[in-house]
């Protein structure tokens, strides 16, 4: 592909002042099972380029799914019109630094390749999955879904960019709902999303999985209420990974703090001048942005602009000290960023998103946490989130709790909940968990942009406590 992109460039790159193809191939399966039967099946398999075009200082974008040169040539010359207008209006002028010309590649590291799965005997796997959901009568619906994600990438430019990344993701969920006597619970594996093959789901372990979520399903139902009040919350890492990706990932997309998403996805509380000034969190909060980090969901060696992705600290002992923007934003608002130009598709324009974004891993172990606690919560996978406008003040529940009294798990609870204020709860931690409770989530839908852009994203990060979280009961 990379031979047939680089000769389709020599013929349209005097179409502007400087010319890139990308091309992008995805494949995907979804397979669900619910109560011990097949639910659903879908396959798909997508391919097209993008032709970007500079002119002037600005890059109009068209893409095709025709490779063919006529058609190739008829995107050009859309992406050059686009450019030109742009270029009577522009609020910044580009030069081609924005797009470096890196070359090289990335490929996941794979065992099992999910285009070679025995499908029938996955669908196997799942149906099994259900059964073992089913930890008793009470549980009146069960599901097990995977997933996958197969994408090829090739970028050339017109100053000499070739890039090649073929990434394999995969998603694994199990989800069980009990009902007895009015009361109904769900609980989840979380929705467990990395980037490697079929390997994730081992079957002896995902079964071990699925009955311990029917069971604590089962045990939600005859749980007391999370009680009410001001006190330490213990946060997991499968509810952790939600927090940042709302109350650190959004907020700091330069995008929006330069205004582009305010009419859709939203603003910032964040201003420019915060960056090297502003707490965000305690010093024991440093957040990264990490590429390199095996197996987790947005793993890649070059961002959809070419620029070579490193990981960075966005947070350095609670200060917040650079955003997430990639080349174009950097340039905008003067303010260091990373390699985070991302588009969800191939028809589709980079824009700032998140990627691998984490949390980096203390040293407090989850005995020691637990033993600090006089009252607390301990709060395990998202079941409900709300966040405003500007990213700043939350609410959040999560499926399963567990009571902390004068250092030790008491019982289990129903229905927590926390809300807070960005910077004052992330000021508020109090413990960071070491690498023996650090985990690594993702998600497959993270939504921005217009037209819409639904991307996968990775979180890392440990078991951590927060002191003084207004946690409530709910029904
Ligand atoms: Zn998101």
């Amino acid at each position: 592909m990379k031979q047939e992109l680089l000769k389709a460039l020599s013929t349209i790159k005097g179409e502007g002042d400087w010319v890139a193809l990308r091309h992008v191939r995805e494949k995907g399966h979804y397979f669900m099972a619910r109560d011990a039967r097949l639910d659903n099946t879908t396959m798909w398999n997508d391919a097209g380029v993008m032709v970007e075009v500079m002119i002037n200082g600005q890059i109009g974008y068209a893409a095709t799914p025709d490779l063919s040169t006529t058609s190739l040539h008829a995107a050009a010359k859309r992406a050059r019109e686009q450019a030109f207008a742009a270029s009577k209006r522009g609020v910044f002028t580009f030069d081609q630094s924005v797009r470096p010309p890196n070359k090289g590649s990335y490929r996941t590291p794979v065992e099992k390749p999910f285009a070679d799965a025995d499908l029938a005997k996955l669908t196997e796997v799942l149906i099994k999955g259900t059964e073992k959901l089913k930890s008793n009568s009470s549980i009146i619906s069960t599901n097990a879904m995977a997933m996958n994600y197969d994408i090829d990438m090739v970028y050339v430019s017109s100053n000499g960019a070739e890039i090649e990344q073929s990434l394999s993701q995969i998603c694994l969920e199990s989800l069980a709902t009990a009902s007895k006597d009015g009361e109904t619970q769900t609980r989840s594996n979380g929705f467990i999303s990395k980037q490697m093959g079929l390997e994730l789901l081992n079957e002896n372990e995902f079964y071990t999985d699925c009955t311990r979520v029917g069971e604590e399903a089962y045990e939600l139902l005859s749980a007391e209420n999370c009680p009410s009040g001001t006190m330490d919350l213990l946060m997991a890492p499968n509810q952790l990974y939600l927090q940042i990706h709302e109350s650190i990932g959004h907020p700091l997309e330069l995008d929006r703090i330069l205004g582009d998403e305010r009419n859709y996805a939203g603003w910032s509380f964040i201003n420019p001048e915060d960056f090297g000034t502003l707490q965000y969190g305690s010093k024991l909060l440093n957040v990264t942005f990490d590429p390199t980090l095996k197996s987790e969901m947005a793993c890649y060696n070059f961002d959809d602009g070419g620029a070579k992705a490193e990981k960075e600290f966005l947070i350095k002992d609670g200060l917040l000290v650079r955003g997430l923007g990639a080349l174009e934003s950097q340039k905008r608002s003067d303010i260091p960023g990373v390699s985070n130009f991302r588009a969800s598709h191939w028809n589709r324009p980079p824009t700032d998103r998140m990627a691998n974004l984490n949390i980096e891993a203390g040293t407090s172990s989850l005995e020691e946490m637990i033993s600090g606690v006089e009252k607390g919560v301990f709060m395990n996978t998202n079941r409900s989130w709300s966040i405003d406008d500007y990213r700043n003040k939350f609410q959040f529940g999560c499926e399963y709790a567990q009571m902390i009294e004068n250092g030790k798990i008491t019982k289990t609870l129903k229905n927590p909940n926390y809300r807070g204020v960005t910077t004052p709860f992330w000021n508020n931690l109090k413990m960071v968990g070491d690498k023996s409770t650090f985990e690594i989530w993702g998600s497959p839908y993270c939504g921005k942009a217009e037209p819409n852009q639904v991307i996968r994203v990775g979180h890392a990060c440990p078991t951590c406590l927060f002191e003084n979280i207004e946690i409530f009961g709910g029904q």
